[in-house]
């Protein structure tokens, strides 16, 4: 059975977007997952079709509605459905590598893609939707995050990438930055291409590639030396 994922949102033309191009796209033609992009205006009841209205207590900006979301919800994730429900939020939970390959192991995905100032926090407990931010800074609508998240995990579903092999030593894949890579010419303004990498000493370039992740590491992101200390 492929990834089946399931998009809620206003904008619904903004897929498959990116992710029909490059490798995401040959896997949707080769229908190795699935996209349905679902327009949440379409659960609307009013003659005017609203899906927002003005926050509760006053403020600035407006609020998705928590009836027309649930309908939405309903209807793309009937009682059932296996798949979690992410809302792309700022609010959330960073996304990790970790959840990225749990999600590419399981049978898709519904996200909700939240537009304005967010979504009412009812239909959040009411339909368990499970909060997802893509980094700490505020995107105009949770599409773009939802292409990130789907990017991130298509690529892991068998038989995406075709060399299997780079998905494992990947930045994050063990708890460290990726080495600096190089690769032709030989010489480039005047720099060379590190030794030992042209040596064909396999046993030493793999020493040298692990002693730059660390120091890269230890440089950029001390915080994920500190989550996996057996690195140290
Ligand atoms: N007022 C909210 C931000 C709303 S931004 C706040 O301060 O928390 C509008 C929508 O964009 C959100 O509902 C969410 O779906 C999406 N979004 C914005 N930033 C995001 C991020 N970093 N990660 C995931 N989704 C994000």
């Amino acid at each position: 059975m492929s990834f089946s994922a399931t998009v809620l949102t206003l904008y619904p033309e903004m897929f498959p977007g990116a992710l029909g191009l490059s490798l995401a796209g040959r896997a949707l033609e080769a229908s190795t997952w699935s996209l349905e992009a679902i327009q949440i205006r379409g659960f609307a009841t009013d003659r005017h079709r609203t899906v927002d209205d003005t926050p509760a207590g006053g403020g600035a900006g407006m609020v998705m509605r928590a009836d027309v979301l649930a309908s939405a919800i309903d209807y793309a994730s009937p009682a059932g459905d296996p798949r979690p429900r992410l809302l792309m939020s700022p609010r959330g939970k960073p996304l990790t590598q970790a959840r990225v390959r749990e999600l590419a192991a399981g049978p898709g995905a519904v996200i909700v893609c939240g537009r304005f100032e967010g979504v009412d926090q009812r239909v959040i407990e009411a339909r368990g939707l499970e909060e997802v931010s893509v980094g700490d800074f505020i995107l105009s609508g949770g599409e773009p995050a939802a292409l990130v998240l789907l990017d991130a995990v298509v690529r892991l579903l068998p038989g995406v990438m075709g060399n299997a092999v780079s998905g494992d030593e990947e930045s994050f894949e063990n708890g460290l930055l990726e080495h600096p890579h190089y690769t032709r010419p030989q010489e480039f303004e005047g720099r060379q291409i590190p030794e030992v990498l042209t040596s064909g000493n396999h046993k030493k370039i793999a020493a040298w590639r692990r002693a730059e992740s660390e120091k890269l590491t230890k440089e950029r992101r001390p915080d994920l030396l500190a989550a996996h200390p057996l690195v140290k």
